[in-house]
């Protein structure tokens, strides 16, 4: 299952931020700090995953196989919108 960076909305695989990068990295993924993808730049508009991931993290908590499972709920939901800029 994929989860999205809450700041630039980059798809990763649940398993690689759980178990392949950093502790740190973990953290500010999670923390909405950004990703490899997007750490140090700038994110001129939060694409929309990226907002849900970071709302789902705001109720959900440590809870990342429900953040990945409500995520995918998400996109099966919105379509096409799910993946608007
Ligand atoms: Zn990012």
């Amino acid at each position: 299952m994929d989860v999205y960076c809450p700041r630039c909305g980059e798809p990763y695989d649940l398993y690689y931020i759980q178990h392949e990068i950093t502790t740190e990295e973990r953290k500010d993924f999670w923390a909405g700090k950004g990703c490899q993808s997007c750490r140090g730049k700038e994110v001129a508009k939060r694409p929309f995953r990226a907002q849900i991931s970071a709302v789902l993290r705001d109720v959900l908590g440590d809870d990342v196989d429900g953040i990945a499972a409500q995520t995918e709920d998400a996109e099966a939901m919105l379509g096409e919108g799910f993946w608007e800029k």
